[in-house]
């Protein structure tokens, strides 16, 4: 069983606030198709955060595959169509596509959490996948419960040359946390159960592209953190990286679907949760995790580390690996 998903940003609705609803219409036709009896997908759930279109799917052609990547981009030239129709902004029908994949054999029950973020760097899942699957003031079983108290093995790139490292915690967790802490540099790419060592907990999008607005998969239950525990380090407020050297840092706000449209300078970035378990491959759900009122404290807060961090104005703190066309401009001496 493989679970893809596929992300894109194939036109903003009113610059890049959000997806018009005829993108998400024109996507569905040709991946029905495909799912129809005997065909390509098992299952497929089509969702935006922001304006990034995402597209589920399930199947049995394993991770990486060539022929469901191939109905990805087609889904996707098809929703471009419209959008290039409608003049949206930065339309295209040959956008971009990021993957996730993660195949696994499905549990007698198998909860899955899939989390998407919009106008974030890759690095946006660095903190809270460790909390998740690295703290036990997050995850009680860490230290409690005999199939994961030997812990996890991280996974991470290193965006600016590309090459991977994998970290065994929790006797590497501190040289984890180094290079985790950079999190415009180093993006957490995958974590593995140690007891189970062929079972994967967690993957994130990022690929050898570094690509921004990342998703992570991520299992829980038995041999895993929770639901519950995967979603609590979004109870207080993080701040992720930007979704450029440009783009300066922002507090991300966990938001339920009806709350995706980002319409405030710099966003702020939002992510989003959907809870699903698989049925032989039937995606059951999505479940609107972060529609849940719990997470109101730390929205409030995220959204006075906004306030404070528009404020800077140009002072706001960004990277110098870029520079803009007026600092080349000036008379240097
Ligand atoms: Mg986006």
């Amino acid at each position: 069983m493989t679970v893809t998903v596929a992300k894109a940003d194939v036109g903003g609705w009113a610059g890049d606030a959000s997806t018009h609803p005829d993108l998400l219409e024109a996507i569905v036709p040709s991946l029905d198709t495909r799912t129809e009896s005997g065909g390509l997908l098992l299952d497929f759930v089509v969702t935006h955060v922001g304006d990034d279109v995402a597209v589920l799917m399930t199947h049995e052609r394993g991770a990486r595959s060539a022929e469901v990547r191939g109905a990805a981009a087609e889904a996707f030239r098809a929703a471009g169509a419209r959008a290039v129709e409608l003049k949206l902004h930065a339309a295209t029908t040959s956008p971009h596509i990021s993957y996730a994949d993660m195949e696994f054999v499905e549990r007698p029950s198998e909860p899955l959490v899939v989390i998407m973020t919009d106008k974030a760097g890759p690095g946006a899942f660095n903190l809270p996948l460790y909390r998740s699957f690295g703290d036990p003031f997050t995850t009680w079983g860490l230290v409690e419960d005999p199939s994961i108290v030997g812990g996890f093995e991280f996974e991470v790139t290193d965006l600016l040359v590309g090459k991977r490292a994998a970290f065994r915690c929790p006797e590497e967790s501190h040289g984890l946390l180094g290079v985790l802490g950079r999190s415009d540099g180093y993006a957490l790419t995958e974590i593995r159960s140690r007891a189970q060592p062929a079972e994967p907990a967690a993957v994130t999008s990022v690929g050898a592209h570094a690509d921004v607005d990342p998703t992570a998969i991520v299992r829980a239950g038995p041999g895993f953190p929770s639901v519950g525990e995967v979603l609590e380090p979004w109870a207080r407020p993080l701040l992720v990286p930007g979704p450029g050297p440009a783009r300066p840092p922002g507090p991300i706000l966990p938001v339920g679907l009806d709350d995706t449209v980002a319409t405030r300078a710099d966003g702020p970035p939002r992510a989003i949760a959907l809870g699903f378990t698989l049925a032989d491959g039937e995606l059951v759900g999505p479940l609107d995790l972060f529609a849940d009122a719990a997470f109101d404290r730390a929205r409030a807060d995220a959204l006075l580390m906004a306030d404070f961090l528009r404020r800077q104005g140009p002072f706001a703190l960004r990277s110098t690996t870029e520079r803009g066309p007026l600092m080349d401009a000036a008379r240097w001496r």
